[in-house]
């Protein structure tokens, strides 16, 4: 390394995922310096497909700052999803119980590479292929060491914050000492195998398969990906899983009468280990986290992208406020604290889902049994328009 450059900045964002590009366009419309690194390149984040689920209120947040508009002309609308079970299938048309409300679907690589763009076209400063290596804090400061990879140059951002939305293998969370944080965590004794497939829907909604030899789902993507998960004991490895056998599975537990999956090509297969995490509070002095820097949620019920663009909101706006009114650090306590109820929340909703849907992996026979009953009976619930059935309705579509 030769060289360093020294920036200034009041907010350096690390992270050009959903949380830190959506935050680096609501500080940049307000007026508010910031940087936004990240330690990959427009294509490599843009290969990072993950979600494609983008409910109403993170759909309202973006359209409030004109961020929409592709969503809107490339995406689609989904109010349904469908629950299948080896006694029949119940198709769930979650927007009537919840005054209309609706998710949009649109992938998540689409839907943050046009927001790149977009922060782009405004003005906003980005830094790309920068790996954010150390944070060092200060009373009244805080400097940011990058190593910008594509001309071996060391680039140092002071900034009066840094906002961590890197991801929870990014250097925000690892910066934080253990004391002055809780950390809430839990592991699944199952895994998933993440599918993408070129193919055609399989419906025009998300189908979730409760089966005896465990759980699968169909996400809508577009008319030419679709996003499949299979439930997989912990210990599975990639090489047991040919595409022959996940094909097999997914057709054998997402069976309907009269219903065959349209079959395509895998272009990606990873094993997904099942986590849920958060770290409380929000803040650690003059260093911000949002998103899956901050916590972590199994892909279950759709979560994960909607509470990362939506902490980038609130924390936005706390930022905005304290800079043009507020001035006092303690200010921005108010970021954990409207936050976490509503993660919380998610993570309720999302654990229970999972619960209801996975096959229990207790070597007790009986207990499987029981559990797949008691899954059963819940899914009933949501055949009648009971509160069950309504709660469900709105945390499912993310209603706040
Ligand atoms: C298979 C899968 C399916 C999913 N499905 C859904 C779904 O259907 N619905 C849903 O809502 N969510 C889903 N999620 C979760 C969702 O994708 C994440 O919650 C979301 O990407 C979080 O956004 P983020 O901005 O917090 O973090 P990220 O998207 O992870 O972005 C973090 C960014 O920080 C950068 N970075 C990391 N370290 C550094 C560093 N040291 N210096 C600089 N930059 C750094 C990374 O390169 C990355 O671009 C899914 C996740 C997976 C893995």
């Amino acid at each position: 390394m030769n060289t360093t450059t020294a920036l200034t900045t009041s907010i350096c964002i690390l992270g050009a995922g959903p949380a830190g590009i959506v935050l680096g366009h609501i500080l940049l419309k307000n007026g508010i310096d910031c940087i936004v690194i990240d330690k990959y390149n427009r294509e490599e984040i843009y290969a990072r497909g993950r979600a494609g689920a983008i409910e109403s209120t993170t759909f309202q947040l973006l359209n409030k700052y004109g961020l929409a508009d592709t969503i809107l002309q490339k995406g689609r609308t989904q109010n349904s999803c469908e629950f299948r079970y080896p006694q029949g299938s119940l198709v769930f048309t979650y927007s009537d119980l919840s005054d209309g409300d609706v998710h949009y679907v649109y992938p998540q690589s689409n839907l943050n590479d046009d927001l790149i763009q977009k922060y782009i076209d405004a003005g906003g400063k980005i830094l790309l292929h920068h790996e954010g290596q150390k944070i060092t804090q200060t009373e009244d400061g805080v400097t940011v060491e990058c190593y910008a990879q594509d001309i071996g140059e060391k680039v140092i951002i002071h900034a009066d914050f840094v906002a961590g939305c890197d991801g929870y293998h990014g250097l925000a969370r690892q910066s934080i000492p253990d004391q002055a944080v809780t950390i809430y965590n839990k592991q699944y004794n199952y895994r998933w195998l993440a599918l993408l497939a070129y193919a055609p829907p399989a419906a025009n909604h998300a189908i979730y398969a409760l089966h005896p030899d465990g759980f699968a789902a169909f996400l809508l993507r577009n008319n030419h990906v679709s996003r499949y998960y299979l439930q997989i004991p912990l210990h599975d490895q990639l090489q047991d899983w040919s595409d022959d056998r996940i094909w097999e599975n997914l057709q054998k537990r997402l069976a309907k009468s009269g219903c065959k999956l349209p079959i395509g090509t895998i272009f990606e297969k990873r094993i997904m280990a099942l986590r849920n995490y958060v770290i409380e509070p929000l803040r650690y002095q003059r260093l911000l986290i949002a998103g899956d820097a901050a916590h972590i949620i199994t892909p279950m019920g759709g979560k994960g992208l909607n509470l990362a663009v939506q902490d980038a909101g609130v924390l936005a706006e706390t930022l905005v406020s304290y800079y043009l009114e507020k001035h006092e650090l303690s200010y921005l306590e108010r970021y954990s604290e409207i936050r976490l109820p509503y993660i919380w929340r998610a993570q309720e909703f999302s654990c229970s889902l999972l619960n209801m849907l996975h096959k229990s992996e207790s070597n007790d026979p009986d207990e499987v049994r029981f559990h797949q009953k008691l899954s059963e009976a819940k899914l009933l619930q949501l055949t009648q328009p009971t509160t069950f059935a309504k709660n469900f309705a709105r945390n499912y579509v993310g209603i706040i």
